[in-house]
């Protein structure tokens, strides 16, 4: 059964078909957070998954990831970190290779952004394949850190990414269920 928060989201959700490309259900994000009650409703939603998990630091992955985990960091009184594309980082940066559907790309983050003893959540807008998201605990494992959790808004569920996370026995938390 759908909760009230599901409901609410899933009415104010705009999905657009065929953008960026054919075939494709955009999950417009910003239809949710130009409105302050679903913006509210998820950032209070995804604290309380981060506290319960007693998170010290907030990744969130470029670009949309960084608008629901600055909310979530500011809530909590916690850091907030950047997951960013190739290059945009300045300094010495930690990186990761991964494969897209077409091709490579790379997402970094700075050094000394996380330490070993943290436990992290990793931000998002959406997990469609789970590529992105899986490729950003390799990064923060590499970094050294060992208590690592996830939070979506939207779990694209036929693209079963969630499932990817399963497998490597990562904990996750999604607010509601679309197709993508
Ligand atoms: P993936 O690595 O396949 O899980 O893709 C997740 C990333 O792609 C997220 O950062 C999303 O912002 C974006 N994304 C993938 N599919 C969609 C979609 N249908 N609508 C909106 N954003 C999407």
């Amino acid at each position: 059964m759908a909760s009230a928060l599901e409901k609410l989201l899933l009415k104010k959700l705009k999905v657009i078909p065929n953008f960026p490309k054919k075939g494709i259900q955009f999950q417009d994000i910003f239809s949710l957070v130009s409105d302050p009650t679903c913006q509210k409703k998820i950032v209070e939603k995804i604290a309380g998954y981060a506290r319960k998990n007693s998170i010290t630091k907030i990744a969130g992955i470029e670009a949309r990831g960084f608008i629901f985990g600055s909310l979530v960091a500011y809530k909590l009184n916690i850091p907030f970190v950047p997951i960013r594309k190739k290059g945009k980082l300045p300094g010495k940066v930690n990186k990761i290779k991964y494969k897209l559907e077409y091709g490579f790309d790379q997402i970094e983050m700075q050094d000394g952004s996380l330490k070993k003893q943290d436990k992290v959540l990793i931000v998002d807008d959406l997990i469609a394949t789970g590529g992105t998201a899986l490729a950003s605990s390799k990064l923060i494992s590499k970094m050294g850190v060992k208590s690592i959790f996830f939070a979506f808004v939207i779990n694209l569920y036929n693209l079963r990414g969630v499932r990817l996370l399963e497998k490597n026995k990562y904990s996750y938390m999604s607010i509601i269920d679309a197709e993508g």
